[in-house]
């Protein structure tokens, strides 16, 4: 058996998105959802990147 190997993490924001993540959205139920910037630009919504969220 294998150690559990670390999560593919992936956007979170469209389910069949395969970028990877550049930041995150605040959703207003699930709360910071990884997601990727060309998702943030599709919704209209602001990227929280280690840059802008200082
Ligand atoms: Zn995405």
């Amino acid at each position: 058996m294998t150690k559990n190997p670390a999560p593919a993490i992936k956007c979170q924001w469209f389910a069949l998105c395969p970028n990877p993540p550049a930041g995150t959205i605040a959703h207003p139920i699930l709360g910071e959802v990884p997601a990727c910037q060309r998702c943030a630009d599709r919704m209209g919504k602001r990227l929280d990147t280690a840059q802008n969220r200082a």
